[in-house]
């Protein structure tokens, strides 16, 4: 969600910032287009100003030729109507297009008009008289200096002329008053002030035409009504000689600005719509990278905190979850369960079938687990077969149930690839309900109780009691002490008898004793364990051998058997070390038993098995002890190459109280003789025990009737006088 929004937040502002400028773009491209079609009418109008004041230069030059010239003022002084009629009215007219035509005498009097080319009464002449009243006084002027001068002759370089602009019932006419001078001076001047012929020519369709023709301005119009200023068309005022309005010219000016802006516009719109167009290409890309960065990271974060087998949360969640939890119960005191779940034997499936099955395995078994969760819980598996459940809001009654119901899910056969299998679990359960604890110690004391689970039988849960943390702390230090005692050499092996079925000594089991200088004895049954787990049982396996090869080697004749420890048995080299031992002490294995205990078959590991047969070809036989209280089938017996079975002190103690063990006992005998197994019962200490053992055909016999466990010494003594059991036995 991240990474998308620094996406669009990387984007965004570049997005408007291409808006921003292609609009500037735009709008800068139109002032500017404006700005140039402004300057070029501006251009045009001072262009037609010029040209206007031109052109009427221009029409007064057309009435030049007539009035620079001798007969011009001898005809005009001498009022000659007729030939003022032919060569000004008529001639003006059809050379330059002066529609009026008009003489004044040297008093200004006019005396001739003409109306296009034709004698016309003087009345026409009023509308114009008052208009030209400043250009013939002008005319007056200079021909009053040009006397001062001496200037005799007019010239048609530079004649005397003035003009004006008038409009007349809507009609706008240029007139030029001209003083009328001699070219050779082949005439005398009769008065001192010349005539002066006024023509007058109308600014109309023909003269705009040739005028539009000229400067290229094709709507070109005249109009007497004067406007504002504005876009689109531009107008040139004309006014008379005293600054008055009289007409204005209007067109349309030409807009190159525009024109150019045209011509642009669609190169610039290609050249923006490929930006875009790139831009949108590039946010698509970036967005797709940043959907897969944030696919990549959203399966990161998921693989940080999932099992890559089960898609179950990991050890990191599982303890964020606990967490939360813990605060939960601290502030609120919602109370949790944590539960630790382990697979019986998950180990000897693994080793068996294989990983795969292995890993199969333990998907079915956390699908099971799963289902029985409720969506609050949190479900984990922390390692290989080691699950951990947070329970929210349980009660005793609610992490009871839950135990229940995973171990009653899990005991149910599971169809793997390699078929059916049979497992089980064992949960430890803590029970939170108050107080501070870590996260570590909820998860601790769950194993705790877990390792209960286990203890007593497996297949079942346990809820964690604080001594549980003491026993703990007691087998941690006991480990550590125990290396020492190795070394220190406060072991020692003690010998139990065992009769054969004629009452004598026939063999005695090597047991390990050590005397803790603090704790006083401890018993093997809570050291071996440990030695087991923490890897010094291969070491201590070897000291008891070692003891009870030694020890051997006075009793002629006498069968020793030795606890063997199933993890000495998992070690490849274990027969190798044993057959040094056996050269070293001098020893025959024929004279060895070696004691293994059912679950050890139940694995069926190929090492095992290996190891056992090796033993058995050295010479060594092999009992199965504490037999019943294990797993072992009728075809584990038939494929290890066991000698013997020994009953498992629990039936024999029940004898005489249970009739079942009776039964159970018997059974067993009967099997024994049927694989043809020797049988022995463990753990007789009435003569009850013994006689109904006999009576079922249990012979051998070992136990506190006849004799507790002993230092070598004894047994050496009671080789020496072998009737010491039988008189026990009497
Ligand atoms: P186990 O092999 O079944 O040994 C028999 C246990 O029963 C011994 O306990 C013995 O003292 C006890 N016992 C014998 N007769 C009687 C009786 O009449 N009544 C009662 N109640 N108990 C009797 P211990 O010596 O405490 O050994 C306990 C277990 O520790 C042994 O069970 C054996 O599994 C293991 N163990 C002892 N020594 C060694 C050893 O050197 N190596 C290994 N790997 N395990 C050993
Ligand atoms: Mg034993
Ligand atoms: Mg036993």
């Amino acid at each position: 969600m991240k990474t998308e929004k620094r996406a669009n937040e990387l984007f965004r502002p570049l997005i408007l910032l291409s808006v921003v400028a292609t609009i500037l773009l735009l709008v800068g491209g139109y002032h500017l287009a404006l700005r140039m079609n402004d300057a070029a009418k501006e251009r045009e109008q001072q262009l037609v100003a010029n040209g206007i004041a031109n052109k009427i230069v221009e029409v007064d030059k057309g009435a030049v030729g007539q009035v620079v010239w001798d007969d011009a003022l001898a005809n005009l002084e001498a009022r000659n109507i007729d030939w003022a009629t032919d060569n000004i009215g008529q001639f003006l007219y059809d050379t330059s297009f002066f529609q009026y035509s008009f003489a004044l005498d040297h008093q200004d009097r006019l005396f001739f008009a003409t109306d296009i080319g034709q004698q016309a009464p003087l009345s026409i002449y009023t509308p114009f008289a008052r208009s030209m009243h400043t250009a013939i006084k002008a005319a007056r002027r200079k021909e009053a200096e040009r006397r001062k001068k001496g200037i005799q002759l007019g010239s048609l370089k530079d004649p005397v002329q003035y003009h004006n602009l008038v409009r007349i019932n809507g009609r706008v006419f240029v007139v030029v008053a001209s003083l009328v001078e001699p070219d050779f001076g082949t005439v005398k001047q009769r008065y001192d002030r010349a005539p002066i012929v006024i023509a007058a020519t109308q600014i109309n369709d023909q003269f705009l035409q040739a005028f539009a023709q000229r400067y290229m301005l094709p709507d070109l119009k005249l109009r007497l009504d004067q406007q504002e200023d504005k876009r689109g068309t531009a107008q040139v005022d004309l006014n008379d000689d005293k600054g008055r309005y009289v007409a204005t010219l209007e067109w349309t000016p030409g807009a190159p600005g525009t024109e150019l802006a045209l011509k642009l516009l669609a190169p610039t719109l290609v050249v923006i719509l490929l930006f875009f167009g790139l831009m949108a290409l590039f946010h698509r890309r970036s967005w797709r990278a940043a959907q897969q960065l944030i696919a990549s990271e959203a399966r990161a974060s998921h693989l940080a905190y999932h099992d890559p087998l089960t898609g179950l949360p990991n050890r990191v969640m599982f303890f964020d979850r606990l967490g939360v939890a813990l605060d939960q119960l601290r502030r609120n005191g919602t109370s949790i369960a944590v539960h630790c779940l382990d697979l019986d034997r998950f180990k000897e499936v693994n080793d068996t079938f294989g990983h795969q099955i292995g890993d199969e395995l333990i998907v079915a078994a956390s699908r099971r687990i799963a289902e029985v969760c409720r969506r609050s819980d949190t479900f984990a598996r922390l390692s290989g077969d080691e699950f951990a459940i947070v329970q929210l809001d349980a009660t005793p009654h609610a992490a009871a149930r839950l135990a229940e119901r995973i171990v009653e899910s899990i005991s149910l056969p599971m169809e793997l690839s390699s078929g059916r299998v049979h497992v089980s679990c064992s949960i430890g359960v803590n029970l939170l309900t108050e107080g501070e604890v870590a996260a570590a110690d909820a998860l601790r004391h769950a194993d705790l109780a877990l390792y209960r689970s286990k203890n007593n039988g497996r297949a079942q849960y346990s809820f964690f009691e604080p001594e549980m943390d003491a026993a703990m702390r007691m087998r941690r230090e006991i480990e550590g002490e125990l290396r020492e005692a190795l070394n220190k050499g406060e072991l020692n092996m003690v010998y139990q008898p065992q009769s054969d079925k004629s009452g004598k000594i026939a063999g005695v089991e090597a047991l390990l004793r050590w005397k803790h200088p603090e704790r006083g004895d401890i018993s093997p049954a809570m050291f071996i364990p440990i030695a087991e787990e923490c890897g010094l049982i291969n070491e201590l396996g070897m000291y008891t051998l070692r003891e009870a090869f030694i020890a051997s080697r006075q009793w002629q004749g006498l069968k020793v058997a030795v606890n063997i420890s199933a993890a000495q048995l998992r070690m490849r080299d274990f027969p190798e070390k044993v057959g040094e031992l056996v050269r070293e002490c001098a020893v025959d294995p024929r004279t060895f038993e070696m004691e293994i205990t059912e679950g050890l078959l139940l694995g069926d590991d190929p090492v095992t098995h290996g190891v056992l047969r090796q033993l058995r070809q050295m010479g060594f036989s092999i009992a199965l002890d504490d037999f019943g209280t294990g797993y072992s089938s009728l075809s584990y017996l038939q494929r290890y190459p066991i000698d013997k079975i020994k009953i498992d002190r629990s039936f024999v103690a029940n004898l005489g109280i249970e009739k079942e063990s009776a039964a159970v006992v018997q059974a067993i005998v009967k099997l024994a003789r049927a694989l043809k197994l020797e049988v022995i019962a463990e753990g007789v200490e009435t003569t009850e025990q013994r006689d109904q053992l006999i009576e079922i055909g249990c012979e051998e016999i070992q136990g506190y009737l006849y004799s507790r466990p002993v230092e070598a010494k004894q047994i050496d003594r009671m080789c020496d006088k072998p009737e010491t059991l039988t008189s026990r036995r009497a």
